[in-house]
This record gives C-alpha cells, sequence and structure tokens, in this order.
C-alpha cells in the first residue's frame, strides 16, 4: 500500500538560530523561488495518490512570501484527504494576518508555533527575535481564522534557564489554552555555532528534573504525553508525528528530507545548488530485519502507550516476538519496560531511560 503522509522541508530562514542542525539557509527571494520549482519537480514526481496527512517544516515555511506562500499551499492542498491533517511550522516573528489567511484558504488546519520560551533572556540566548506578545497575536490571529488546532514549541535544558523562568513560560503556553505543547531538550550537535563556541549541553540530572518538571505542568492541566515529547489535549495528538513513531512508511521531498517508502529509508540531498538543479537524491538505505527491528523499537518505545505485541508479531515474527521479550524480562524486573492490554511499553521511569533501554533490546 503507498503511503498517505508527506513532509514538505522548506530550508529558509530568516536568521540562523545558534543552536540549530536543521537543513536551512538565510532566505533569499530568487533561491526561494528556484527552490520552490524544484520542490514542485520533486512532488510530481512522486505520483501520489490522496494524502491523509501533509507537514510542512523548516527552515523556516512562513519565511516564505505570500505569493510563494500561495503557491505552494495550493498544490499540496490538492492532495489532501477529506477531513486530512494539513499542518505548517511557523515562527511568531514571521506570520502576520495576510499569511494566516493564505493558511485558512489553503486548508492548513494545524499550524506549530516555534515558541520556545516566553522570557527575554532566555529567548536571547538561543538567538530568537520575537517575544511572548508576537506569540499571543499569533494565536489570536489563528483564531479568528479558524485555526484551533495549534502547537506551541518550547525548548529547555539549557545553559542560564532556571526552574523559575521555565515555569513562567509554560504558565504563559497554558495561558494561550493551545491544545499541544511540543518539549525538547537543547542538544548541540557539530557545526552549530553553539558547539563551536564551546556552550555544553546541560547537565544530565538537571535536564531530567526540568523534564519531569514540565510532565507533571502539563499533566496537572489536562495534557497528555502521548509521545515523549509531546503532550496534546484528547483528541489533538498529531497525525503526521505519530506516523514516525509507528514507524509507518512516508513520503518526504525537499533539502535533506528523509523519507521510507517500500521499505527504503531514504534522505534527499543536503547541498542547495544540487538541488536546485532537480538532483534530489542524497542516499538510501535498504533496511535489512535486524536494523528494521531497531527502527521499530527506536520509534515505537517513544510513544507512552508503546505498540501492540500482535503487530511486532505481524510485522517480524512469533520467533521475533519471543527474543524481544526474553531482553524485555530484565527491563521489566527493573520497571522501565511493562506490557499492558497486551502492548509493550515503557514506565514513567522508562521513558526517561529510553536509550539504556534500546541499548538492551538491541
Ligand atoms: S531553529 Fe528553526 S528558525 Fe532557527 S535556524 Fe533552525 S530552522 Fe531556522
Amino acid at each position: 500500500m503507498k503511503p498517505s503522509s508527506l513532509y514538505v522541508h522548506i530550508p529558509f530562514c530568516n536568521h540562523i538560530c545558534p543552536y540549530c542542525d536543521f537543513p536551512k539557509v538565510v532566505y533569499e527571494k530568487q533561491w526561494a523561488f528556484s527552490y520552490l520549482n524544484s520542490l514542485l519537480s520533486e512532488l510530481d514526481s512522486l505520483s501520489l495518490d490522496k494524502l491523509d496527512t501533509i507537514y510542512i517544516g523548516g527552515g523556516t515555511p512562513t519565511s516564505l512570501d505570500i505569493s510563494l506562500l500561495d503557491k505552494l499551499l495550493k498544490k499540496l492542498s490538492s492532495y489532501l484527504n477529506e477531513g486530512g491533517e494539513f499542518s505548517i511550522e511557523a515562527n511568531p516573528d514571521s506570520l502576520d494576518e495576510e499569511k494566516i489567511k493564505v493558511f485558512s484558504k489553503n486548508k492548513i488546519n494545524r499550524v506549530s508555533l516555534g515558541v520556545q520560551s516566553t522570557i527575554k533572556s532566555n529567548l536571547d540566548f538561543l538567538g530568537r527575535k520575537h517575544n511572548y506578545e508576537d506569540v499571543k497575536k499569533c494565536v489570536e490571529l489563528l483564531r479568528k481564522h479558524c485555526i484551533n488546532n495549534i502547537n506551541c514549541d518550547l525548548i529547555y535544558a539549557y545553559n542560564g534557564l532556571s526552574i523559575k523562568d521555565l515555569n513562567k513560560t509554560i504558565e504563559d503556553i497554558l495561558a494561550l489554552n493551545v491544545p499541544h505543547v511540543s518539549a525538547y531538550s537543547l542538544i548541540l550537535e557539530k557545526g552549530t555555532l553553539f558547539y563551536n563556541k564551546g556552550i555544553k549541553e546541560e547537565n544530565e540530572d538537571i535536564a531530567a528534573s526540568q523534564y519531569e518538571f514540565i510532565l507533571n505542568k502539563l499533566r496537572n492541566c489536562g495534557y497528555k504525553r502521548y509521545e515523549v515529547s509531546n503532550f496534546a489535549k484528547n483528541g489533538f495528538e498529531c497525525k503526521h508525528n505519530l506516523v514516525y513513531w509507528k514507524d509507518e512508511e512516508y513520503y518526504a521531498i525537499g533539502l535533506g528530507a528523509s523519507s521510507y517508502v517500500k521499505g527504503i529509508r531514504s534522505k534527499n540531498t543536503l547541498n542547495l545548488s544540487s538541488y536546485l538543479k532537480n538532483e534530489f537524491k542524497g542516499s538510501y538505505e535498504v533496511v535489512g530485519k535486524e536494523d528494521d527491528i531497531k527502527y521499530f523499537l527506536l520509534t515505537n518505545l517513544r510513544l507512552e502507550d508503546g505498540f501492540p505485541l500482535e503487530k511486532f508479531e505481524q510485522r517480524f515474527s512469533s520467533f521475533d516476538k519471543d527474543i524481544l521479550l526474553k531482553k524485555a524480562k530484565k527491563m521489566i524486573d527493573a520497571s522501565l519496560l511493562r506490557i499492558k492490554n497486551d502492548r509493550l511499553m515503557a514506565t514513567d521511569k522508562g521513558l526517561l531511560l529510553l536509550d539504556y533501554i534500546l541499548i538492551n533490546l538491541f
């Protein structure tokens, strides 16, 4: 069966954040114009059927000017199934009412806002140009145009972030009453400005205590943690991202975009010049069974409800299921994994120690 989800990568940003490891370049109108032409050629080359989910990420998709944004969304919306989820990432400093009208006109029904913090000193440290007033205005305008499925991203575990500031950011986000919150710890990859400056990641114990603080606070306010970093009110889980976490197949287009189609995991080129010459493909990997099992566990165990053992057995074999259960026993005895309703899942404690669990299961 063909995948029914598509990821679309827009690599442009108005400025570059010092911690960012995503494929991106500073926005130039001329490049954006050429990029869109290549992107739409890649889209055409896929011969897609209708899709249940489309997710436009970046980069900053809202860095595109109105006419390019309209052209992109119009084309993509023609692939969307009735009732499908159509998400776009947006930065509060590059979103205005004109762009939101373009969203609405082209069936966008979920917006993920890169809030990260609502405290000026934290935003300055992270190199973000917006403030809380910008975020509030975006949420009001999205609602005005009937886009109510809104996510706010926040970042924790970095130098200088106190529990007091974290608490204030969460309180500010809660005051917006958005149905979805994502919380990511700051990971500093090689090649980022922070890494080159020698800035270190936050100590593990502090990162874990900040994560637990976020978890408790959001849980107490009616958000369910459905994935280790994602919290939603009932019915507002991100359907597109669930495709990744359930290790199901999906298309992906754009610079550096990774797809998983017909058992092949491909990654597009990271070279913008090549992409603009319509040389899209970078690397691909035909996954053997052992790696396929690893991918399956790596993704599915991030979900709070884990996965049905029957699904694992159908995809692999009863022999593989027996091996998995044998390896899982030690983790179950240590209260890191549990089996409930025939599903294998990580416990609260286990979700904090996923890397350790996975090493023991592989
Ligand atoms: S974090 Fe987002 S806005 Fe900042 S440079 Fe990366 S993709 Fe662009």
